[in-house]
């Protein structure tokens, strides 16, 4: 067996970023930028007003209260046609261009329209620059925005927009090709026969893929049978970034997933000391013009599948994405158990399906979702972690465990 990190640093080391290119920004959202974005314009661009209210000089609402003429009125995307002369108000909406000639904006709840809105009584006095919107608040012309490793958040989406950047250099989204192999497997609604067992593996491998922002591609399902297998796992490499396959890669002599990678690639098969998903072939085959594609022969178990791609697969995907080293991993949160969760030393990290809660007081506590068996997909189902028991006697309830997240963790403070 060999470490969990050592087999982590073994994929990563092999997983090379995708060749980054020119994307439209509009379709750029959950890419990692391979270049800075330097901002050409100043965000906001022009002084506007914050409030809806007057615009005023600051210096002729000293006495007030003040009454002042009306002499108009700005809107957004209406900009006033002459200048806020001295002793006038202009009535003024959020957003809406501050006239030349004023320097402050009196909110509306300060203020009472008088005369049929032909003047107004400004109740306060206000300072220059009060509730303005300096050009350039927010983004500064020539200012780096982003840059290389930056993954194109909503937020940061809605940056390019107000700046008008039309296109980015960005990382391709891995297309991510997902396989199935094993003769007892079908698929579809259709009553088993002896010995059958429906293919979960696939649907659910295609959806963690598109959780983590890849573009998922169904290979299909193999029968164990070698040619079978090579030819689908070579019909990916053409086509996809990486490859995705279950099953085939334990002890047994049909794990013919092992075999073929050994044939016609550069495959290292794993024994990691981790439970569950302890067997791991990784193997780079070739692609389009000899491009290495990594291939991941995740174990056949539905839970250990999944645990599998959890711990290696998504950061060996996420670095083909152009993820920086940091942003690789799932981070690992410290939890309380809430229950025993105890296990025997057997030399190997145990990750235990959990549910947290978090406590009033804040704090993440887990409890154990069910039957941890590396086939009792029902248990996964309901867990949104996995709680990491290094080797040992496991941890007694009350006492500190790390715990993955698999899911938003819980916004809803829960008694525990
Ligand atoms: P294997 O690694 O191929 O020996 O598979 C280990 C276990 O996982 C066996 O019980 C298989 O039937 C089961 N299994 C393999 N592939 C899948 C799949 N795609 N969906 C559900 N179970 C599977
Ligand atoms: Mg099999």
């Amino acid at each position: 067996m060999i470490p969990l990190d050592e087999a982590l640093a073994h994929v990563l080391a092999r997983c090379e970023p995708l060749v980054p290119g020119p994307v439209p920004a509009l379709s750029a959202a959950g890419l990692v930028l391979a270049g800075d974005v330097v901002a050409a314009e100043a965000v906001p661009p022009f002084v506007n007003t914050a409030m809806d209210g007057y615009a005023v000089r600051a210096a002729d609402t000293a006495g007030a209260p003040v009454v002042l003429p009306v002499a108009g009125e700005v809107a957004a995307g209406h900009p006033a046609d002459r200048p806020l002369a001295a002793g006038e108000a202009m009535r003024i909406f959020t957003g809406a261009p501050v006239p030349e000639g004023a320097d402050a904006v009196v909110m509306v709840e300060r203020t009472e329209p008088l005369d049929g809105r032909r003047s107004v009584r400004i109740q306060v006095a206000v300072e220059p620059g009060t509730h303005l919107r300096a050009a350039g608040e927010d983004l500064k012309p020539g200012e780096r925005v982003f840059g290389t490793g930056d993954e194109v958040t909503p937020a940061r989406l809605g940056v390019l927009a107000s700046l008008g950047v039309a296109e980015v250099v960005a990382h391709p989204r891995p297309r991510v090709g997902v396989l199935s192999t094993g003769d007892e497997l079908v698929t579809g609604p259709a009553p088993l026969q002896p010995g059958q067992i429906r293919d979960s593996n696939r649907p659910t491998l295609l959806a963690l893929v598109a959780q983590a922002g890849f573009e998922p591609v169904d290979l299909g399902r193999v029968a164990d049978d070698e040619p079978g297998i090579a030819g689908a796992i070579e019909r990916g490499a053409a086509t996809c970034d990486a490859v995705l396959s279950s099953g085939g890669v334990s002890m047994g002599d049909i794990d013919l997933v092992r075999v073929v990678l050994d044939r016609i690639g550069d495959m290292r098969w794993m024994q990691v000391a981790i439970r569950p998903a302890k067997p791991l072939a990784f193997g780079l085959v070739p692609g389009p013009a000899g491009r290495p594609v990594p291939v991941f022969g995740l174990p056949g178990n539905p839970v250990s599948s999944m645990v599998s791609f959890a711990l290696f697969a998504r950061a060996g995907l996420r670095r083909l994405a152009g993820h920086p080293d940091a942003r690789l991993h799932l981070p690992r949160y410290r939890a309380v158990a809430a229950e025993p969760l105890a296990r025997r030393p057997d030399g190997k990290i145990h990750f235990v399906r959990v549910v947290t809660t978090v406590s009033p007081a804040g704090e993440l506590h887990v409890r154990s979702s069910g039957g941890q068996g590396s086939h009792q997909l029902g248990a996964m189902a309901r867990a949104d972690g996995l709680a990491v028991l290094p080797d040992g006697d496991g941890v007694g309830a009350g006492e500190p465990v790390e715990v993955v997240l698999l899911a938003e963790p819980p916004t809803a403070a829960s008694p525990s």
